[in-house]
């Protein structure tokens, strides 16, 4: 028996975990609003502290969501020695390198994008569940593969014994038109390619990205507030 698995949360804890819970409440009813079908929810906790996961853990939150690697292992840690079990989505790039830490954490792995990630994925996370990225706004220094390179990532992938449920997207930032066609050629191309999941959507373009047909959405500051050390809670950190 874990010795902190029965640590009880400290009063600051209770009283985010009573905040975030308000705030998933408010979403849980726009999701059901507005896509009127499950929608899976990703809690990105990113940039803030293991003590906000325990919080949105204790507010109900299962699949979470983080950027770094470094950081992704950190707060899982910190919630297993709690006795909490919840599924780590990792959502940001990918270096070759941190494939091997990353593996016996996750969960999900969001953003492969490149022949070299999936052949690293399969050594160390055989038969991973992953969803291949796509850079849904052509801007080269943004992550994804290109919309021809999809088909034959999915296809090394299988063939390589991953589990590819999906493909996963970010849009043009401040601009809903752009967005929803951008989400809509994601979602025809799952389509397409028979893969059940459109990770699509995060707190900025949420209604758009249900629209077009999100089955997961990342959402951090519509639960979190804004990260510390951002100005707007937009989805950088500087
Ligand atoms: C930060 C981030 C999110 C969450 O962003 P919010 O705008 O806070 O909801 C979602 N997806 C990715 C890839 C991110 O980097």
């Amino acid at each position: 028996m874990n010795e902190l698995a029965n640590v009880s949360p400290p009063p600051d804890v209770r009283v985010l975990s009573e905040q975030i819970a308000e705030r998933s409440a408010l979403v849980r009813e726009r999701l059901d609003r507005t896509a009127g079908r499950e929608v899976r929810v990703v809690a990105v906790s990113k940039s803030h502290p293991p003590s906000t996961a325990w919080a949105a853990a204790l507010a109900g939150h299962r699949e979470f969501g983080e950027n770094y690697a470094q950081e992704l292992v950190g707060k899982a840690g910190f919630l297993a020695e709690r006795g909490i079990e919840v599924r780590w989505h990792m959502i940001g790039p990918v270096q070759s390198n941190k494939v091997k830490v990353l593996a016996p954490v996750l969960g999900w792995w969001h953003t492969i994008d490149r022949s070299k990630l999936v052949r690293t994925i399969a050594r160390w996370s055989p038969e991973g569940t992953v969803m291949i990225q796509r850079n849904l706004s052509g801007d080269p220094n943004k992550a994804g593969c290109t919309a021809d390179e999809v088909e034959p990532l999915v296809a090394e992938a299988t063939e390589a014994g991953l589990d590819v449920v999906g493909l996963m997207g970010v849009a043009t930032e401040g601009s809903p038109q752009l967005a929803a066609a951008e989400f809509a050629s994601l979602v025809a191309q799952a389509d397409a390619l028979a893969l059940r999941e459109r990770c699509i959507g995060m707190s900025g373009d949420l209604d758009v990205a249900l629209a077009a047909g999100a089955t997961t959405v990342r959402l951090g500051s519509m639960l979190f507030g804004s990260r510390p050390g951002s100005a707007n809670g937009g989805p950088s950190r500087a």
